[in-house]
């Protein structure tokens, strides 16, 4: 049996998510801020009309080592997108 697992347990809302900390690499949770829509009156804070949704630029927090950034860096196909560029960049240094 392998160690640690490089294949993602995520099959719900967390599908394609993993920490960037390459000394954490968790599988999840992770705090979200996420945008909604809320009913807002002078009183206070009624009902959520809206989703729970989040977007590749809100806010991410892996709960296991505190790491934080956007959701989209928190995302496993940006990671290996990002460690390939970087290779290249390191490769041929212009500009
Ligand atoms: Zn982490």
């Amino acid at each position: 049996m392998s160690a640690v697992a490089d294949q993602s347990p995520n099959t719900g809302c967390l599908i394609g998510f993993r920490c960037p900390n390459r000394k954490c690499r968790s599988y999840g949770g992770f705090r979200i801020g996420i945008s909604t829509v809320m009913e807002v009156q002078d009183e206070g804070v009624g009902e959520q009309t809206g989703d729970n949704e989040w977007s590749y630029d809100d806010y991410c927090e892996c709960m296991k080592c505190g790491r934080s950034g956007i959701v989209e860096e928190f995302q496993e196909d940006y990671q290996k997108w990002r460690r390939s560029r970087d290779k290249k960049k390191n490769r041929s240094r212009r500009r």
